[in-house]
Formats: structure tokens, sequence, C-alpha cells
């Protein structure tokens, strides 16, 4: 059987929301970095912390998963975000760029249509900061469905922890015809 996809988002996540005073934490670097379509002289600054590329590496080379950026960077995930950290050059999902004003525009992630057609029926864990009440819903019916979901939910100000990994590992080893790490 095909390893579950593991989605991964970088705002909230690996990025780490401010607190009210501007304050990230402490774990963080600060990078500036040029998305695509943005001039050299107006980059962007984001917070990174370096642990995460050998936790997320750990993960990756068990062959359990397969990764695959799930965020609004886009491409630009795969050539900025990913090297500051170390990883390798992983495959992202082309996500649509909606006019909206609020991450949930019908009461759900925004970007959860475009991931639900993405998947079709094949089995995933996801690790995003922004999933509301009808996310988890959507994972149980898919899982009743027997494409086994699960949400993993980091807090948006502190970003991802080591037992979010712990989690997505213990659950990809647990489905059937897991391969053995
Ligand atoms: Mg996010």
């Amino acid at each position: 059987m095909r390893p579950p996809y593991l989605l991964l988002d970088i705002d909230g996540v690996l990025i780490p929301f401010p607190d009210a005073d501007g304050s990230t934490p402490a774990t963080h670097t600060r990078h500036d970095v040029v998305p695509a379509g943005r001039s050299a002289d107006n980059p962007v600054t984001v917070w990174l912390n370096s642990d995460h590329g050998p936790m997320l590496m750990d993960v990756i080379r068990t062959g359990l998963i397969t990764p695959i950026w799930c965020t609004s960077w886009r491409q630009d995930a795969t050539t900025l975000i990913g090297p500051l950290l170390g990883l390798p050059d992983l495959p992202y999902i082309d996500l649509p760029r909606p006019q909206i004003t609020t991450s949930h525009p019908n009461g759900y992630l925004w970007k959860r249509d475009h991931v639900d057609a993405w998947l079709g029926d094949a089995p995933a864990v996801w690790i995003d900061d922004d999933f509301t009440r009808l996310d988890h819903d959507w994972a149980a019916a898919r899982t009743a469905k027997g494409a086994g979901t699960i949400l993993v939910q980091p807090a948006p100000r502190l970003g991802l922890h080591p037992e979010h990994l712990t989690e997505v590992m213990t659950w990809a080893s647990r489905l059937p015809g897991a391969r053995t790490a």
C-alpha cells in the first residue's frame, strides 16, 4: 500500500504567529526571504526553528508517509522555506488563490475542498493550525469511508512540537499495510 500523505502547512506550524507584543518563540531565528513575484528589496521576514528540519527528516526517512507542502506559500515552500530548514525539494499542492477575507469562508478551512479533490481516496495526515469543527468532521467522514485521515493542529503561536510528529508516526505505523520503519 502506498504510504499516506503528510500534508504540511507553514504559517502557524513552522512559522509561529507573533504574540500581541510582536515576540516569537526563543527557539526561532529570523530569516528574510523573497517570495516569487516580489522584488528583492521587499523581502518577507520569517521565523524558523532549525530543529524542525531534522525532526521532519526523521519522519520522512521512515518512508511511512509521503510528505507534501499544503500552504499558501505554494512553490515558495519548496524553493525558500524547505531549504532554510535543510529539507529536500518536497512537492507542493498548488492551492488556488481565492479572494477571501477569512480562512474559513464556509465555516471550514479554505484549503479543504481543494485538498479533498487532490487526495481522492488516499489516506492522509494533515498538519495545520487552522482547522474548525467542520474539518474534524470531514476527517472523521473520510476515515469512515476507508480513507484514514487525521488532523494534527499545533497552536499557531507555538507551532510544531515533537509530540505532533510522534502523533503522526504513531498513526501512520498503525495503518493497515504500513511499512515497518
Ligand atoms: Mg496555517
